[in-house]
């Protein structure tokens, strides 16, 4: 895996700025009550999207969505998305949909089998 060379200031100040808004925020003060990891940053895009139908800059979220029942759900990262899919095509023997932030798609299924196709 390769890195963005973009991670000078991820762990002190998180901030995160929405270009189609025109604004930036320092999580740090906006979000005292959370938790300053990764979390308050997830949390405001969470947030932020709810609000306004759009992610901040630089978040792109996967997509887990049941293909048999209304169930789904949005994660800022492949790691608990795929959990949530696998947990809900085991719990349910449905399959279920992951959209990659890049557009691309896998599909869970209840035998943890993945179809990448
Ligand atoms: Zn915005
Ligand atoms: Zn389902």
């Amino acid at each position: 895996m390769t890195d963005d060379a973009f991670s000078d200031g991820d762990r002190e100040e998180p901030t995160v700025s929405c270009e189609r808004c025109g604004r930036e925020w320092n999580l740090d003060r906006e979000l005292d009550d959370l938790d300053p990891g990764g979390h308050a940053v997830e949390q405001f895009a969470l947030d932020h999207e709810r609000h306004t139908g759009h992610y901040p800059d630089d978040v792109t979220p996967w997509t887990a969505r049941c293909r048999r029942c209304p169930d789904g759900e949005r994660f800022l990262a492949e790691r608990p998305a795929r959990r949530w899919a696998e947990t809900h095509a085991r719990h349910t023997r449905h399959p279920v949909r992951l959209e990659a932030p890049t557009g691309a798609e896998d599909l869970v299924s209840a035998d943890g089998e993945v179809d990448g196709s």
